[in-house]
């Protein structure tokens, strides 16, 4: 089965389109997204279009507000400043990556935690960690959600993660490790980890998140294993630029019981989990709860 991530996050953004409506005839405002974007990294500026286009869709306020790579870090702290101020903006997004003059760190925190949509800010990782509600990151929930809709038993199963980043591995182990949201039992695996295959075969829900084309073939998958897979890779077929996943889905989809494709599986429900998150957001503004 192809677990069609695209059809899912459509679903979702009619939903929210749907709540928005409620909300808005409630309060009279629209959950609103600021997004900044510095540099002119072509991946970057397509990813922060595709957010704007999306909170466009589903009825959002949003403004991207766009700097030169040669930003120095006070001014883009001030620029981040005027988000966490503005009354319009319920959910701040800092596209990654930054310029290296710039502290990722410093950048991050400097978004107030009940704008931190993306659930950077360690206030709202520490919360995660210890299991209370806060703004879970997007590419973590948009996981969660699929296995959710999918109906994808987690409890008891062994879940390998390919991968520890801060964005992606780490939350989404940490998450699936909880009683709560996965009760499941987690092995995460990393590049010092020696004969990968040798735990990837056990997982009976294996998420991939390294960020190298095909990494994961065949011969390390159990069968009927469900294959999530984060990875997103551009790389030159012919003439024409092409985006790969970090699994062999030709062939992995032959072993796995549930696969997820690039594009269209974990990417989409990505943006969906950024709404979802910034209408939470928009929601705790008025007292609204988790
Ligand atoms: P990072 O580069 O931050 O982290 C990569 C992780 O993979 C690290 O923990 C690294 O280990 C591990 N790793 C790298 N090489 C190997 C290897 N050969 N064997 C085992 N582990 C390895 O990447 P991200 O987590 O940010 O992203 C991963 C991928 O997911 C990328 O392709 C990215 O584009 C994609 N992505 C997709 C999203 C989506 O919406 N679908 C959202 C975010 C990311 P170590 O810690 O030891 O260095």
């Amino acid at each position: 089965m192809i677990l069609d991530g695209k059809k899912i996050s459509e679903q979702i953004k009619t939903e929210i389109t749907e709540e928005v409506k409620i909300f808005s005839a409630k309060n009279n405002f629209v959950p609103g997204l600021g997004c900044i974007l510095v540099g002119s990294i072509p991946a970057s500026e397509y990813y922060v279009k595709s957010k704007v286009k999306s909170c466009g869709e589903v009825g959002f306020y949003s403004k991207l507000n766009k700097f030169d790579s040669t930003i120095s870090e006070n001014d883009l702290l001030f620029e981040i400043e005027k988000f966490n101020n503005d009354a319009k903006i319920h959910g701040i997004l800092i596209q990654l990556p930054l310029p290296n003059h710039i502290n990722e760190e410093k950048i991050l925190q400097s978004v107030i935690p009940e704008k931190d949509v993306d659930g950077f800010n360690p206030i709202n990782v520490g919360k995660l960690v210890l299991g209370q509600k806060t703004f879970v990151p997007c590419t973590a929930l948009g996981i969660l959600e699929i296995l959710k809709r999918y109906k994808i038993e987690t409890m008891g199963k062994h879940v390998v993660v390919v991968g520890r980043s801060n964005i992606v591995g780490r939350p989404i182990a940490n998450l699936l490790s909880q009683k709560e949201y996965g009760n499941a039992i987690v092995t995460i695996v990393h590049s010092a980890s020696k004969d990968i295959a040798s735990f990837t075969k056990q997982a009976d829900i294996l998420i991939v998140a390294i960020g190298k084309p095909k990494f994961i073939t065949a011969n390390m998958v159990k069968n009927g294993s469900v294959v999530i897979d984060v990875g997103i890779n551009r790389i030159q077929k012919g003439n024409e630029s092409i985006l790969i996943g970090d699994v062999d889905f030709e062939n992995v989809k032959n072993v796995a019981s549930a696969i997820t494709p690039v594009p269209g599986g974990v990417g989409p429900l990505t943006i969906a989990m950024l709404l979802q998150n910034t209408l939470l957001a928009a929601k705790l503004s008025v007292g609204g709860n988790y």
